[in-house]
């Protein structure tokens, strides 16, 4: 019997001299296999695309994410949309005999993300792409064994992972005594120690819970006055009809702007200012209404950021504002991301070069295209364009639907 990594591969084929592999063309290649990568291949399947998706299934939330995690999304808003809504977290909880959570657990998740691949996407190829060059009339898709292939599109669906933002006060800081939030790590191996956690969204938050329950001793540092916590207002949810008119079942931003969120259409038309307002007010940090409780024995400075960091031998001086000193064994990073597209190792200065940006991100048209044709972004670099929906799992349903409409309609009119 084949083992389940080689069952994923696609059968690879000798390379030609220049390098180009016999495996036959594709029409679309999805570079990503999380949730936008997944459920962007599983639509366009269904409409009789010929579609490729590397990369392994759900790495980053696998890999990246603390373990004991829970997702921040309510269930109605984690699924990942499939063409007939068929396979959602209701559809894999029951076919694997568990009993619904909320919230969901990262582990749950996860194996929820790879159960939609095996059902959907049989012929994922777990390789990674290690460049993607234009050919005149399409994409020549270089993978990290140095087979390449031709693509007449590509999917861009590679998520957040090399955005990170790291803090110019934070960069000297050596590699051992500092994690970014985003890179994965086990909260057990700081039991014992001090740690000095920095932001107030929701991953430092749920960041500094884990590791107080883990024995580490968290000192929470946070700009904003005092942590803010989603859902504050549970009746503005209870109002029947009129709750309907003030949130979208994505719950992503406060009333009226929650509804916004959920017409990225129409939040297209929108000049930038104003879709810049939105979207930083509908992701602004914050942490679940189930954090509270768990962080009530955990140090908060609120109000208060560091200016000064240094790495005196074992341990990391932290300076803050007010003129205070913390010293600590580690810091972790919760100071979120950075959309730039030219980070994307696999994309070359002269594909980064011929689209055009606002501030690291693609300026998208319908169908999530870029202004070089035949390049599509889905998942968080499309947020400028189409609003925050796009930073959740939940927006796979927009962006699969409208990504698959676009494409399919080029296809008839090629025809
Ligand atoms: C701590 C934290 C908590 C979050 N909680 C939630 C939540 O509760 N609910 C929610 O909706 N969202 C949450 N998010 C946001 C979440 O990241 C996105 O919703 C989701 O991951 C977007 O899916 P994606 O497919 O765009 O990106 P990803 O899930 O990051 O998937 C992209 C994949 O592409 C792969 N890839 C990258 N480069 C290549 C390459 N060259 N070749 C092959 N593969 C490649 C990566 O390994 C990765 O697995 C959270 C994010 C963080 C960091």
């Amino acid at each position: 019997m084949m083992s389940s990594e080689a069952q994923l591969l696609s059968p690879v084929r000798p390379a030609k001299s220049d390098g180009t592999s016999r495996v036959p063309d594709a029409e679309v290649a999805v570079i990503g296999a999380g949730p936008y990568g997944l459920s962007a291949a599983a639509h366009l399947k269904a409409a009789g695309v010929d579609v490729r998706v590397f990369g392994r299934p759900m790495e980053f939330w696998a890999d990246k994410m603390p373990a004991g995690m829970l997702l921040r999304s309510p269930r109605v808003a984690s699924n990942i949309s499939d063409p007939s809504d068929s396979h959602t977290l209701d559809a894999y909880e029951a076919a694997k005999g568990l009993v619904p959570a909320a919230p969901v657990p990262l582990e749950t998740f996860v194996d929820y993300g790879q159960w939609f691949q095996k059902q959907l996407i049989s012929k994922l190829d777990q390789r990674e792409v290690a460049a993607v060059e234009t050919t005149g009339n399409g994409f020549r898709v270089l993978l990290n064994d140095g087979i390449s292939f031709l693509s007449k599109r590509v999917v861009v669906a590679a998520g957040i992972g090399p955005f990170q933002k790291v803090p110019e006060v934070f960069r000297s800081l050596p590699s051992a005594q500092i994690t970014h939030c985003y890179s994965g790590f086990d909260v057990k191996s700081f039991a014992g120690q001090k740690v000095a956690v920095i932001g107030a969204g929701q991953s430092s938050l749920e960041s500094a819970a884990l590791l107080h329950e883990a024995g580490a001793e968290v000192e929470l540092i946070a700009r904003i006055p005092a942590l803010r916590w989603i859902g504050q207002h549970p009746w503005l949810h209870n109002l029947g009809p009129i709750s309907s008119m003030l949130y979208s079942k994505h719950d992503i931003g406060p009333a009226g702007i929650s509804r916004l969120v959920a017409a990225p259409n129409l939040v297209r038309r929108f000049p930038l200012r104003w879709r810049d307002k939105f979207r930083t007010r509908a992701v602004r940090s914050a942490g679940s209404a189930w954090l509270p409780a768990r962080l009530k024995n955990v140090n908060a400075k609120t109000g208060r950021f560091v200016a000064e960091a240094r790495s005196s031998s074992s341990q990391v001086e932290l300076k803050l504002n007010d003129g205070s000193i913390s010293r600590v064994d580690h810091v972790i990073l919760g100071t979120g991301y950075s959309v730039d597209i030219s980070r994307y190792a696999f994309l070359p200065q002269a594909i980064v070069k011929q689209v055009k940006l606002f501030d690291g991100y693609p300026v998208l048209g319908s169908g999530f295209r870029s202004s070089l044709p035949g390049l599509h972004f889905v998942g968080a670099p499309a947020a400028r364009s189409f609003g925050p929906l796009l930073y959740f799992v939940t927006g796979t349903e927009f962006s699969s639907t409208a990504l698959t409409s676009e494409i399919s309609k080029h296809r008839v009119a090629g025809r």
